[in-house]
């Protein structure tokens, strides 16, 4: 049972990382890309945090993990921008400043 849940959660993890990869580097829809992006890393993020609590760490490192988590996914929607010019995603780590211009046509982001 254990074990088909943690097989469930594999096959969820490949299938976002599909999803994400065929919309937000294949996609040419920014005004799509924007509005899903925060969907997708929110969804992602409670993904990753339903593995942690699978997992049953002890309740303090399960709860220290998961308050973690709120800020990271913030700051990972803000970090990522979609480039108006060819619509690739440019990332900064989650603890930088977003990026200015676009890693892929360096054209000024907004
Ligand atoms: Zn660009």
């Amino acid at each position: 049972m254990q074990q088909d849940l943690f097989i469930i959660f594999a096959i969820v993890w490949v299938g976002m990382a599909i999803g994400s990869y065929m919309l937000f580097q294949r996609g040419k829809d920014v005004e799509r890309k924007r509005k899903l992006w925060p969907m997708y890393t929110i969804g992602s993020n409670v993904v990753v945090g339903a593995v942690i609590v699978y997992m049953q760490p002890p309740l303090y490192l399960m709860l220290a993990l998961l308050a973690l988590m709120v800020p990271v996914t913030v700051m990972t929607i803000r970090s990522t921008k979609f480039c108006d010019a060819c619509g690739s995603p440019s990332r900064s780590p989650f603890f930088m400043k977003p990026p200015a211009n676009c890693s892929h046509c360096q054209k000024p982001l907004k």
